[in-house]
């Protein structure tokens, strides 16, 4: 008899979106000429920026002759596009990066998944609450969890709440954990952590021999000078962080894929016979053999984000969506509301009005303002009676629909 993954049944079933587009569609039907507007994606409105889309087309005709064409390429990334990223986003901010500890892939989303594959099935886990819901979905697919509570907490991890109680930034726990995730620029909550955040959290690994799974790809919406863009631009992180970073936010990439991991060589662990084996030799290993790398056309695309014009270009992008954010928090505010993120990410976090839960919130916004924004609760128990609201759509959107929150609560 064929057995399947049975850890895929603990899943609750992608309730958040889908119960989303269930209570839209609902309302819409019973208000066919309610004008909705969209501020829950996580996904960008704005266009490649042009540098990219030229490389993409000079790359496809290159393709198109024989002297030129490129069959498989390096399942690591060619080399051009790993030593633009060392200098530009790593060594320029003095981290200490080379080349070839870059790992070109499809996706941040795919790596922070994969990467589980490179570590055993005994290790206790820890993640923020709220999350980015792919780091707990795929250590329940792995089978390190227990089943999930009518609060959707899975027995076995270990949950670290950010709330305004701690700045959004997660408290270091008093046990020992193994594996650490954590994101910064935060999704959802759009929060940062400071040096001093980032040096507690590597000084803990460091002591306690844990890894730090740093998602970084929002570090380009960071605008105070201060909040560091890399976990390597802290003292030890050497010895135990790997970073995401991807494409899909600063460039607009999310339908275009293209991102990477940062594995130092002297990231190490001990193997059960107390031998010391180095990660970087371990997802070397695991990515060429299931991965074939990204596509030529692609990663000339993502290597224009580094050219002067690609700068200016992803620059531009990201400053238009942090006016955006800026609106959202200027009006919410004016609105009554608390309102957290959104000074250094695409997300504003905000508390919702008289203690209503979080999805009561989005039924009022829905139905008072034609609003559709993403319950906290849905990132995780401790997101209750908090909101996001992203900064991903037009300007012309952005100020309708603050307009109307406006008005119905202000
Ligand atoms: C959007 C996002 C990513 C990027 O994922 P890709 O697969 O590279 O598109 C990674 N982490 C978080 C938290 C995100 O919100």
């Amino acid at each position: 008899m064929v057995a399947i993954n049975e850890n895929y049944l603990k899943l609750k079933a992608g309730y958040l979106f889908p119960e989303i587009a269930r209570r839209v569609n609902t309302f819409s039907q019973a208000n066919p000429d309610a004008p909705i507007i969209r501020l829950g994606i996580g996904d960008v409105t704005e266009p490649l920026p042009q540098a990219c889309r030229d490389a993409i087309i000079k790359a496809t005709e290159k393709m198109g002759q024989r002297e030129s064409f490129r069959g498989y390429g390096p399942e690591q990334g060619y080399g051009w596009l790993r030593e633009k990223i060392a200098t530009h986003d790593f060594q320029a901010r003095g981290c200490d990066i080379d080349a070839s500890e870059i790992f070109i892939s499809d996706g941040s989303k795919c790596d922070t998944g994969n990467i589980l594959d490179i570590f055993g099935n005994t290790n206790t886990i820890a993640v923020t609450d709220p999350v980015y819901p792919v780091y707990v979905d795929t250590n329940v697919m792995a089978g390190h969890t227990g089943a999930a509570n009518e609060k959707g907490e899975y027995g076995g991890l270990v949950y670290l709440p950010i709330t305004a109680a701690n700045d959004f930034t997660a408290t270091i726990p008093s046990q020992k954990v193994d594996l650490i995730y954590l994101c910064f620029p935060n999704n959802p909550t759009g929060a940062v952590a400071t040096k001093e955040h980032l040096q507690a959290w590597v000084d803990y690994a460091n002591s306690h021999g844990s890894i730090i799974f740093f998602d970084a790809a929002y570090e380009a919406f960071i605008t105070d000078p201060t909040i560091p863009h890399s976990i390597y631009e802290i003292p030890g992180a050497r010895t135990c962080a790997i970073e995401f970073r991807s494409f899909s936010k600063n460039a607009g990439f999310t339908g275009t894929r293209c991102a990477l991991s940062v594995v130092p060589k002297t990231l190490e662990v001990k193997a059960s016979t107390g031998e010391k084996i180095q990660l970087w030799s371990l997802w070397s290993r695991r990515q060429a053999t299931k991965f074939n790398g990204v596509s030529y056309i692609i990663q000339r695309g993502a290597e224009a984000v580094y050219s002067p014009e690609g700068q200016e270009q992803t620059r531009g992008l990201v400053n238009f969506y942090m006016e955006n954010a800026s609106l959202i928090r200027e009006k919410l505010s004016l609105a009554g509301f608390a309102v957290y993120g959104g000074e250094n990410a695409p997300y504003v976090w905000l508390k919702t009005p008289n203690d209503l839960s979080s999805w009561e919130f989005f039924d009022k916004l829905l139905t008072t303002c034609h609003v559709v924004g993403t319950p906290g609760s849905g990132f995780g128990a401790a997101g209750e009676g908090y909101f996001r609201i992203s900064a991903f759509n037009s300007r012309e959107n952005v100020e309708t629909a603050l307009a109307r929150i406006v008005k119905a609560f202000g």
